[in-house]
């Protein structure tokens, strides 16, 4: 019987060319170590259909929820049309569960940050205008993405995937009804901000992912990162906090399914 507690993975791109050769195996070693449910944040939208086609055609134990959305570094390639196509989707496939991954890379010189702006807030637009919530990559950009969030409200919230920002960002966010996504990088013992940050937040605001293939763990650098290195970051979190494995476990993946109104558990 398997022990290990139910996980579940909000932000895995397990789309990615990287997972071809043996993603059905990646899948079955997750579901092995307990992981239950996994998000794939849409990054282009050249990929949407087949990232749609994996969840929707999924053989395997774990639940597959899928995103959608254009992904700060991609939006120069992206058109108008391609919002268009993003609206149909989100009307017609109830099974997106939210938009993304959507936001503001501001650490990155190469994509005009006033182009991420008009992507990001479009997108925001589509969320309020679909009722869903939204996945977020935010970095070094966190109070120009709560800006827009305030000026752009959605209703539903959303995760602030592999938060790095500040105590006080961390809770202007949860105030507008965000959860934040922990993965690989509290695992490096030199990461003490984030740290400090994953034991100090309120559980109730915390979900775990690993965003594989890429952020790989603490002593796994140089390899893809996967699913099943959840865990890993389960046994991280369980050593800052003081709560158990298995309750920051049941806590965290209840956050998911709440902030991303995850149909009911097929095990439960
Ligand atoms: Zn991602």
């Amino acid at each position: 019987m398997n022990q290990q507690p139910a996980l579940i993975d909000s932000h895995c791109h397990l789309d990615f060319s990287e997972f071809d050769p043996d993603r059905g195996q990646v899948i079955t070693n997750a579901f092995e170590q307990g992981i239950k449910g996994i998000c794939i944040p849409g990054t282009e939208s050249a990929r949407w259909s087949s990232l749609l086609q994996l969840c929707h055609e999924n053989r395997h134990p774990v639940q597959l929820f899928p995103a959608l959305g254009i992904h700060p570094w991609f939006v120069e390639q992206h058109q108008p049309d391609d919002l268009l196509l993003l609206e149909k989707n989100l009307k017609t496939n109830p099974q997106i569960v939210a938009v993304g991954e959507i936001g503001l890379d501001f650490a990155v010189q190469t994509v005009s940050h006033d182009l991420q702006t008009v992507w990001f807030c479009k997108q925001l637009e589509l969320a309020r205008q679909f009722s869903r919530p939204v996945i977020l990559h935010a970095r070094k950009a966190h109070d120009q993405i709560l800006k827009q969030l305030r000026l752009n409200p959605v209703k539903q919230g959303g995760i602030v995937h592999a938060f790095s920002g500040s105590e006080q960002q961390a809770y202007q966010y949860i105030e507008q009804g965000f959860c934040l996504g922990f993965g690989g990088s509290i695992t490096y013992p030199r990461a003490s901000k984030i740290r400090a940050l994953a034991a100090s937040l309120p559980l109730s605001a915390i979900v775990l992912e690993t965003d594989a293939p890429d952020m790989p763990l603490h002593g796994f650098q140089g390899q893809r990162n996967e699913p099943t290195r959840l865990t890993l970051v389960l046994d991280a979190l369980a050593e800052l906090r003081s709560e158990t494995a298995a309750d920051i476990a049941a806590a965290t993946q209840h956050n998911t399914r709440k902030i991303l109104s995850l149909p009911n558990p097929s095990y439960a």
